[in-house]
């Protein structure tokens, strides 16, 4: 359960270059969603703080991108040792500031943000390029990767600290510094981590800014200094992200929305099936990037999926007093769940549409929404074209291979996406030909530190997680080496 304790075992403050700093900006409050209480009030870091933060990342980056790759990976293990060793408390956190489940944000959260640490440390020290050569005689070239200066790192607030992984530790691994803000929602799991990791990281490699978006977040953005803006966020703050990159030719890496589909066969194995939508479309209570919330269904397939996964989510468990009988938290906020309801609520003015579970808000504290499946939906609904961000599944019933893909594919997002069939030729054909970052076959969801996270289209294009994102954090420079070609060429002569 959740423990308001833990809230007074860390200061809440701004971390800039090494100092904690309470922000001279407006006060935010934030609310446990679980509740709805308020759980502490935090003061934004003011435009000059944000300067500030910002030159002290550009003072420090000489030195910090000047370290071995074998020195930056003790640190980037060491952080991921502090997390390990405050797993609780993180995970206590976790769970107050999102309401998650504690034992979901322990299990999952805190356990996949070491990892991160710790498989970045490892990659950063074996990168593999292109082999030095003379391309033209006389000429030797080799490739380097060399880090690029001040990121500014924007995160959402699904899964706080497991983002902050991703945007920092490829980052620091590369070589850059970095000035991380987190969500106005979700800023304690960061904040904490930042005060325990007590003067391991030299002052200014990593800032951490607690604001809103079109404030600190703005500030941010907008400083010369910056050389990258990474944000994992609305596909709108994407092209807010792009504006302000223009002026000053920063490079981008933008991880936005997603609407995922799920393309059920008739083969497919329908208990797989309902234990798998009805875990990874409901998981962090939708508000996931990949959930998959659009399930394609074969006409064989679909009455029997409809009914079966009606009856399997109308069970699954969320706002019950034990915390460890839940399996959903609720939306992030009292906007969020208001904003799923009102979806609901124009699909179902569809008479097509029809509701199988779920579709109203729940009536205790907190912002929780019940879990809700939709069926009967088609591919011009808003339902099935918007990314509703919330605990709501839609399905819509196909005939054939061509049109299902058509419809999959008709999306300005390509996150991610699943297909579930037992029969391999289709199942490899579809995943070819799906455009989306990511295609599980017969599982949805699961993500891997070494295998990389990002979309395409509306989804942006930054890679989160394995090698790849070394690459984004990175820039490579082309070394000329000419050599005096007074000496002798071959053939040169026998030994013997
Ligand atoms: P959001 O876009 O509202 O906010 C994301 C972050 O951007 C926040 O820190 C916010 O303060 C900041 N921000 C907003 N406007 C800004 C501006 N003008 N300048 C600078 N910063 C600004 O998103 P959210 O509501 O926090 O998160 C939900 C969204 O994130 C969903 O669309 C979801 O799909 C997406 N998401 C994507 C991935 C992925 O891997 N692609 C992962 C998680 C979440």
């Amino acid at each position: 359960m959740t423990d308001l304790s833990l809230l007074t075992e860390t200061r809440w403050l701004n971390y800039i270059n090494g100092e904690t700093l309470a922000g001279d900006g407006r006060a935010e409050q934030i609310i446990n969603p679980a509740t709805g209480g308020i759980l502490l009030a935090l003061c934004e870091a003011g435009e000059e703080q944000v300067i500030g933060a910002v030159n002290a990342a550009h003072r420090a980056f000489p030195r910090w991108a000047a370290t071995t790759p074998a020195f930056r990976a003790g640190i980037l293990l060491e952080i991921a040792a502090t997390i390990d060793r405050h797993a609780a408390q993180l995970a206590g956190l976790e769970a107050l500031n999102c309401g998650k489940p504690l034992h979901q944000a322990r299990e999952d959260d805190i356990v996949a943000a070491a990892d991160v640490f710790r498989f970045f440390a490892g990659a950063v020290r074996c990168r593999q390029g292109q082999l030095a050569g003379e391309y033209i005689p006389g000429h030797t070239s080799m490739l380097r990767r060399d880090a690029l200066g001040v990121v500014a790192s924007i995160a959402p607030w699904n899964y706080p600290l497991m983002m902050a992984a991703w945007k920092l530790a490829p980052a620091l691994a590369a070589g850059n510094t970095l000035v991380f803000k987190p969500s106005e929602h979700t800023p304690l799991s960061i904040l904490a981590l930042m005060s325990r990791l007590d003067g391991l990281l030299p002052p200014g490699v990593v800032n951490v800014v607690f604001g809103r978006g079109e404030t600190t977040g703005a500030a941010l953005i907008n400083h010369p200094l910056v050389r990258m803006i990474s944000v994992t966020g609305d596909t709108v703050t994407g092209q807010k992200i792009l504006q302000a990159a223009v002026g000053g030719t920063k490079r981008t890496h933008l991880e936005l929305g997603g609407n995922a589909p799920a393309i059920v066969c008739d083969d497919a194995d329908l208990d797989a099936v309902v234990a798998g939508i009805r875990r990874y479309g409901y998981y962090n209570a939708g508000q996931d990037c990949t959930a998959a919330c659009r399930v394609y269904a074969q006409a064989g397939i679909y009455p029997r999926l409809v009914d079966a996964l009606g009856e399997a989510v109308a069970g699954l468990r969320y706002a019950r007093p034990l915390d460890a009988d839940n399996e959903l938290g609720p939306l992030i906020s009292s906007r969020q769940r208001d904003r799923v309801a009102s979806f609901i609520e124009r699909a179902l003015e569809q008479p097509h549409i029809s509701l199988v579970t779920g579709g109203k808000a729940h009536g205790g504290p907190g912002f929780y929404y019940q879990p809700t499946l939709l069926a009967g939906c088609l591919q011009h609904d808003e339902i099935i074209k918007k990314e509703v961000f919330g605990p709501v599944v839609s399905v819509t019933r196909f005939e054939d291979v061509g049109q299902v893909l058509a419809w999959a594919n008709d999306s300005e997002y390509g996150l991610a996406s699943s297909v579930w069939t037992r029969d391999v030729d289709l199942a490899f054909f579809l995943a070819s030909t799906l455009q989306y970052g990511c295609t599980w076959i017969n599982t949805h969801f699961t993500l891997v530190s070494e295998m990389p996270h990002g979309g395409l289209k509306g989804s942006g294009y930054g890679k989160d997680l394995s090698g790849e994102a070394l690459q984004e954090y990175s820039v490579v420079r082309h070394i000329m080496a000419k050599f005096d070609t007074r000496f002798p060429s071959p053939p040169y002569p026998d030994p013997a």
